[in-house]
């Protein structure tokens, strides 16, 4: 296999890493965090806001843009980045995911997803090379195998017959990937809650090759301690030398306890949609900004934070807005939640550079609990 893209680990604690990820439109520093730009779009925010709180990865939907504007458009109008001006990587999702929790009328086979719109009802069949000419023609840096993201919760028998289509998926996914330089494509590891399928899926992928392997099929209503056993069983059999990307995850909490397990990506709607319902994340906790608490609070959101919504305006003003329903307050907290997550894990890479990342993970429960406390 080629060594396309670069991925070189520069400090280690245990199981956790920092490095970079050098990919066709630039460098990513890891452990990072992907803002989710569903529609060409992170909702609510400029690229250049996206860029402002650290962000240097965003990841696009497959399925919308396939569906709305057209892959085959956005490629003609010389794919994602400048479509929607955003001059960093971009990673894509296959498009199975959200076909399984969006579209009507879907039918799994050997071939495929075959299903029906959303928006029009319109017939499409989203078979592996498909999802990867899609994400060709959208010019993503980081492609991803299509695969069946297996429901929980599912027998042993249903679990292992879902990863072995996957893997089926994988190696036609692999087959279809036009290698060039700067540009990746991603196996997705599943098998449930089941360690042996686990294990089995990562020795198939390894087998086909792929320049960074994904952990799917985690998130999905198992829990936080069934993820953090799954990932303790998976992660170390994946090759040392490839980034190890978390799909969907997640609270806080979930990212800081998946890097100390060696995950070096993570995308999740959580701050972005969070943002748009006035909950808030800061150093000590979630703040809800509806809450009437905050109507008189001449305090930022969070004083450490150097966003916008926490250097130019108090809480008291940011309630108001979430009371009225202004577009102002989906900006100001998604802004100040993408702000929170980038320094999140700016604050991971230092411990981790440092050799400290006992002390930064015990300082960040710490203040999640004294803000318990407070509320
Ligand atoms: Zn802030």
């Amino acid at each position: 296999m080629s060594e396309a893209v670069a991925f070189a680990v520069a400090a280690r604690v245990g199981a956790a890493r920092s490095g970079r990820l050098v990919l066709a439109h630039g460098e990513v520093a890891t452990p990072a965090f992907m803002p989710v730009g569903t529609a060409g779009t992170v909702k609510a925010m400029l690229p250049q806001s996206v860029e402002a709180t650290g962000a240097r990865i965003v990841l696009g939907n497959t399925y919308h843009l396939m569906l709305r504007p057209g892959a085959e458009r956005v490629g003609a109008l010389g794919g994602l980045h400048r479509f929607m001006n955003w001059p960093h990587p971009i990673l894509t999702d296959s498009g199975g995911y959200q076909v399984m929790s969006l579209s009507k009328l879907r039918r799994i086979d050997e071939a495929g997803v075959a299903f029906r719109s959303h928006l029009d009802g319109s017939a499409h069949l989203l078979t592996p090379e498909r999802s990867i000419a899609i994400q060709d023609l959208l010019d993503a840096d980081i492609t991803m195998a299509l695969d069946e993201c297996t429901p929980f919760p599912a027998s042993p028998e249903e679990a292992a017959r879902s990863m072995a289509l996957s893997m089926r998926w994988a190696a036609r996914s692999r087959a279809a990937f036009r290698e060039r330089p700067g540009y990746a494509i991603f196996g997705i590891v599943q098998g449930g809650v089941y360690p042996e399928l686990r294990r089995d899926s990562v020795r198939q992928l390894v087998e086909i090759g792929f320049h960074g392997y994904a952990v799917g099929g985690l998130a999905v209503g198992e829990g936080q301690e069934t993820m953090f056993r799954i990932l303790d069983e998976t992660v170390p059999a994946l090759p040392e030398d490839r980034p190890r990307y978390l799909m969907g995850v997640g609270k806080p909490a979930d990212i800081v306890g998946a890097v100390a397990r060696g995950i070096d990506m993570f995308d999740c709607v959580l701050p972005t949609r969070s943002g748009r319902t006035a909950q808030a994340f800061t150093r000590a906790g979630t703040v809800n900004l509806r809450n009437a608490r905050h109507a008189e609070d001449k305090a930022p959101l969070d004083a450490r934070c150097a966003c916008p919504a926490c250097t130019s305006y108090s809480r008291a003003y940011l309630h108001h807005l979430c009371r009225c329903g202004e577009i102002l307050a989906s900006m100001l907290l998604t802004w100040h939640n993408l702000r929170y997550y980038q320094d999140l894990m700016a604050g991971l890479r230092a411990a981790i550079a440092a050799g400290t990342l006992d002390d930064f993970v015990a300082g960040f429960h710490d203040a999640q609990a004294r803000g318990r406390a407070a509320a």
